[in-house]
C-alpha cells in the first residue's frame, strides 16, 4: 500500500468512526419537526401526537415549527436544504406527491433531495360546510352547488395541499369552477367556516370530527370507498352521487438527503414505537385517523408510496391542467 492509500483508508475509518459514533449518540440535543401547514390543522395535529410520543423514546424534546405556505412546498424546500444531519425532519403529507406535478418549478426535487424515515398514517377526508349552508344531504349539495358555483366559496391551503387536490376533484366531478381561497393551512381555514367567512371545504378528518359531531359545521360525505365508523350516518361521495370520486391522505417523516443511514434507521424505530402505542391509536382512531403498520414506518415503504402516489395523481393533474406557476 503506497502511503497515499495508506493515507486514505487511515481518513475513511476515523470518518467512519466518526459517523457510528455520531449515530450512537444521536439525538443529543432537541430535533426540529418541520410540518409545512399552519398550526391547529390536520398535520399539525398528527405532527404533535407522533413528535410528543417519538420524544419520550429519544429522549430529546421534538419541537414542531410550522412553516405554512404555498401548499407546503415551502416548509418541504426548507427541509430539504437543512443540515442532513436527522435534527431537522419533515412530516408531510400527499402534497408531497401532488406537488411534483402541480410546481413545475419547485425549489427541491421530492425524490431526490430527501432520505425517508417512514409511513405515518392512512387519513379519510370529508366533504363539510359553514352550518348553514342550504343543501339537507349529499345529493342535495351537489345540484346546489353546481347552480350556484359562481356564488359559493372553497378554502383550501394552497396549490399542493390535500385540501387542494380534493376541492379540484370535486369542482371537476361536479363541472363547477368554484371560487377558491387559499390559507396557510385548514386550522385557520377551519376558524373561517366556522364563522361562515367560506362556505364550503373538504379537508382531513383529523380535523373535520369534532367540529362535525358537534355540529359546528355539516358533513356531507366522507371521500373513501366505504363509509367510516365514527361516521355510520354520512354516505361516501361516490353513494352521494359523485361516482368514483375516492381521495385519502398519507402522511411519511422525511430527512435531508445525506442523512446518516444509522440516524434514519434510529428515527424509524422511534417512529415504529410511537405508532405501536395505543394512545396513538386511540387518538388517532377517535379522529378517522388509521397509524400506519409498524412494517410501513420505514424508509423503503414511504419511499415506494411516494413513487407511486407521484405516478397515481401526475395523469389526474395533467389532465385538469391546473399548476401552480
Ligand atoms: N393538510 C391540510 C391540507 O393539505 C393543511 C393543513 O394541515 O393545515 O389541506
Amino acid at each position: 500500500m503506497t502511503s497515499f492509500f495508506r493515507m486514505a483508508g487511515l481518513a475513511a475509518g476515523v470518518w467512519l468512526a466518526a459517523t457510528s459514533a455520531e449515530a450512537q449518540s444521536f439525538p443529543e440535543r432537541q430535533i426540529t419537526m418541520i410540518v409545512p401547514f399552519a398550526a391547529g390543522g390536520p398535520t399539525d395535529t398528527v405532527g404533535r401526537l407522533i413528535a410528543e410520543k417519538m420524544s419520550a423514546d429519544l429522549g430529546q424534546q421534538i419541537i414542531v415549527e410550522n412553516v405554512g405556505g404555498a401548499g407546503g412546498t415551502l416548509g418541504a424546500g426548507r427541509t430539504a436544504s437543512a443540515e442532513a444531519d436527522g435534527y431537522t425532519m419533515l412530516l408531510h403529507h400527499i402534497g408531497m406527491a401532488t406537488s411534483a406535478t402541480l410546481y413545475r418549478k419547485l425549489a427541491y426535487d421530492p425524490l431526490n433531495d430527501f432520505d425517508y424515515v417512514g409511513l405515518v398514517t392512512e387519513v379519510p377526508m370529508t366533504i363539510v360546510a359553514r352550518k348553514d349552508f342550504e343543501p339537507a344531504d349529499m345529493k342535495a349539495f351537489v345540484s346546489y352547488v353546481k347552480e350556484n358555483a359562481d356564488q359559493i366559496t372553497l378554502a383550501n391551503a394552497g396549490i399542493g395541499a390535500a385540501s387542494h387536490l380534493c376541492g379540484m376533484l370535486l369542482m371537476s366531478a361536479l363541472e363547477a369552477p368554484i371560487v377558491t381561497v387559499p390559507y396557510k393551512g385548514t386550522g385557520p381555514a377551519m376558524t373561517d367556516l366556522l364563522g361562515g367567512q367560506v362556505d364550503i371545504m373538504c379537508d382531513q378528518t383529523t380535523n373535520t370530527t369534532e367540529q362535525i359531531k358537534g355540529g359546528t359545521i355539516k358533513g356531507y360525505a366522507v371521500t373513501t370507498p366505504e363509509r367510516l365508523a365514527i361516521f355510520p350516518d354520512m354516505p361516501t361521495a361516490a353513494e352521494g352521487g359523485l361516482e368514483g370520486f375516492e381521495v385519502s391522505v398519507w402522511h411519511g417523516i422525511y430527512v435531508p438527503k445525506g442523512t446518516p443511514a444509522d440516524v434514519t434507521s434510529r428515527l424509524s424505530a422511534s417512529l415504529q414505537k410511537a405508532l405501536a402505542d395505543p394512545e396513538i391509536a386511540n387518538r388517532l382512531g377517535e379522529l378517522g385517523t388509521t397509524p400506519s403498520p409498524a412494517a410501513d414506518a420505514t424508509p423503503e415503504a414511504l419511499k415506494a408510496k411516494l413513487e407511486s402516489e407521484i405516478a397515481r395523481w401526475k395523469p389526474v393533474i395533467e389532465a385538469a391542467g391546473v399548476y401552480a406557476d
